[in-house]
């Protein structure tokens, strides 16, 4: 699927709202929505629930694939389940965590709005994506005007 600049910014704010939910109860602003890179379906949400579920591994990323997962095992003939036909777009780079959790599922794509210089892992600390080899695409520019209307959290704890 080829993903002019408004379909990367239709699901984007897909994945603000997601980030816009975590704020509002106190998590990391982080959000993020899985699509069918066949049908452009979205397929799932999720956001950080870290604080709330005192959990540390419950990033957006892998919240919203837990969501995907009964799902994707149902629809598997093989017994091995990937991210082979889906394209991952979230608010900030995924983390370290989170960036391995998706090259070893072999996501196809993953967009991202800003970077995470404390812990991401695809470009700012590690560069993840080059080793387990799925596309990155910063979407900065495309994503900016929704960034800025993120406020910044007090949250110490993320
Ligand atoms: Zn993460």
């Amino acid at each position: 699927m080829n993903l002019n600049q408004d379909k990367i910014l239709e699901y984007m704010k897909l994945a603000f709202e997601q980030a816009e939910e975590a704020y509002n109860v106190g998590e990391v602003p982080v959000g993020c929505v899985f699509v069918d890179k066949t049908t452009g379906e979205v397929v799932s949400g999720g956001r950080n629930e870290t604080n709330e579920t005192l959990n540390g591994t419950r990033h957006a990323e892998l919240v919203a694939y837990d969501k995907m997962f009964p799902a994707l095992k149902e629809a598997t003939e093989s017994g091995l389940i990937t991210l082979e036909n889906y394209m991952l777009f979230v608010t900030v780079e995924p983390c370290i965590m989170c960036a391995s959790a998706l090259g070893y599922l072999k996501i196809d794509s993953v967009y991202y709005g800003c970077q995470n210089e404390r812990f991401g892992g695809c470009g700012s600390v590690e560069s993840l994506h080059e080793s387990l080899t799925y596309n990155l695409i910063m979407s900065w520019e495309i994503c900016q005007p929704l960034l800025c209307e993120l406020r910044p959290t007090t949250n110490i704890s993320a």
